[in-house]
């Protein structure tokens, strides 16, 4: 039995996984600002938190996870206001979209998906209690703040002190004379007319709307309890916003807050931080327009560990293009393997078996160890390079062949970039019919008619394969 270990950002060292509870794992993970649609930045976050889940499950344990959707917020409301509508008008839509690129994503839906907007009376609740606690205070213009040098572990994930804040806050601009110190946080936002609009929520402390950090904490603890296994995000929430959750829930609760907290990396563009200014900023729908399907992104995303950067390039989502061919050539050709192309064999011999239990191994031991992707997919390409060789030498019989289908089958439960997704790129209708008009013209050796078909399929992308069972197209993709 391997125990799945992970690398914990607050004790900086790695831990093993197993429920508080003795029977659930509790997963906690910020989900997106309903402003926009989310870009690939974010779903690296979404897919490593993907794999995270499904290996939770493949080492056996149950999960219940949640992800929250942020439709309160400074964008969510000045979208909404800019555009004359409500914010859920607003909103409703890129909640559609999300739940769209997750689907094409090939990632799996979670137990839970709280709405921000659904929770203000927990929320309220808590910034009460914490009032009550003398841990929040009323600022000059009927905000509620946290004071956060009431909370002694302060800074205690992110590894900073006190003094470093100050030192920090004091380089900030001045619109901070609201608050006690200037690294205090909002927990109730005072309404503004000229700001808010006609969005506000009625509270004991006013009109107003609750702040960004406080809505996790409150949607954690309302479904999770106070106390959870895990609690995921990208490093760049890290500081203050997870720092801000711990601060608030812990003051409530007494309890501690989160067991084990993870962090993806940066994902950059040509080595550069993704922004619409450098014209480097792509959504999932961009890369789709490009004519790359889910599944390429899925697997570009997730092939890099979650603690490296990711440094996306063109060249580097060609390169997952070509990786995914590999496996779906190998496993077209094991599909193909019957009793001809296996002649050399009678029956199952040991071979194949004790290829699939090593890399098992490996794919199961690397995965244990902080979710090491590299090292499992290496272990997928050691064992299509050998069976592949065995192939050519017709040494796999129809048996082994099954059995390699049927390993490759269990363990995309858990990486899903094999058979999920495949059936939405298809070949369409029209095009299938040109091949076939190729195919006839070629058996009346009408090269002409042949040529012009093979030439309007390239028109569309799709470029002629021809092998011994036949011609097969292969989709290419723009750059
Ligand atoms: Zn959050």
């Amino acid at each position: 039995m391997n125990w799945l270990r992970l690398f914990n950002t607050e004790s900086r060292s790695l831990e093993k996984v197993s429920p508080l509870d003795g029977k659930t794992i509790r997963l906690y993970t910020c989900g997106p600002t309903v402003y926009n649609f989310a870009h690939i930045g974010n779903f690296r976050t979404y897919i490593f938190e993907d794999l995270l889940r499904r290996t939770i499950k493949h080492f056996g344990m149950s999960i219940f996870q949640v992800m929250n959707l942020t439709d309160i917020d400074d964008k969510t409301l000045k979208g909404a206001i800019e555009n004359g509508i409500t914010l859920d008008e607003f909103t409703r839509p890129y909640k559609k979209a999300f739940f769209e690129d997750l689907a094409i994503l090939g990632i799996e839906r979670v137990e839970a998906y709280p709405e921000a907007t659904a929770y203000i009376p927990a929320m309220i609740k808590l910034i009460q209690r914490l009032l009550e606690k003398g841990i929040a205070y009323s600022g000059a213009d009927g905000s509620i703040y946290y004071a956060i040098r009431k909370f002694s572990t302060y800074g205690r994930l992110s590894h900073l002190n006190l003094e470093d804040l100050k030192v920090g806050a004091s380089e900030r601009i001045a619109d901070e004379y609201d608050k006690e110190n200037a690294a205090d946080f909002v927990l109730w936002k005072a309404y503004d007319l000229e700001r808010d609009g006609k969005i506000f929520w009625q509270s004991p402390f006013g009109p107003g709307r609750p702040g960004w950090h406080i809505e996790c904490s409150a949607m954690a603890m309302d479904i999770l309890g106070d106390s959870i296994d895990i609690h995921a995000g990208g490093v760049d929430n890290m500081f203050p916003h997870h720092e801000n959750e711990i601060a608030q829930s812990e003051a409530c609760s007494g309890h501690r807050f989160v067991k084990i907290w993870i962090h993806s990396e940066h994902l950059l563009v040509d080595h550069k931080k993704m922004s619409k200014s450098l014209g480097n900023f792509y959504t999932l729908r961009d890369l789709l327009q490009k004519g790359y399907t889910g599944r390429h992104v899925r697997f570009m995303l997730l092939s890099t560990h979650y603690r490296t950067q990711l440094n996306f390039t063109f060249q580097g989502m060609q390169a997952a293009v070509s990786s995914l061919e590999r496996f779906d050539d190998f496993i077209e050709r094991l599909s193909q393997v019957d009793e001809q192309t296996a002649h050399g064999k009678m029956g199952p011999l040991h071979n194949s078996a004790s290829l699939i239990k090593e890399a098992y191994q490996k794919f199961n031991e690397a995965l244990a160890d902080d979710l090491n992707i590299s090292l499992a997919l290496a272990a997928l390409f050691d064992l299509v390079r050998m069976v592949n060789t065995q192939i050519d030498q017709k040494e796999v019989s129809v048996h082994e062949a099954k059995e390699v289908l049927n390993f490759l089958r269990q363990i995309d439960q858990v990486l899903g970039i094999f058979f999920v997704g495949k059936d939405e790129e298809e070949i369409p209708i029209e095009i299938q019919e040109l091949l076939r008009k190729r195919e006839e013209a070629r058996a009346r050796k009408n090269w002409k008619l042949s040529d012009e078909c093979r030439d309007l399929l390239q028109e569309q992308s799709y470029l002629i394969e021809d092998t011994l069972k036949g011609a097969r197209l292969k989709k290419v993709h723009k750059l």
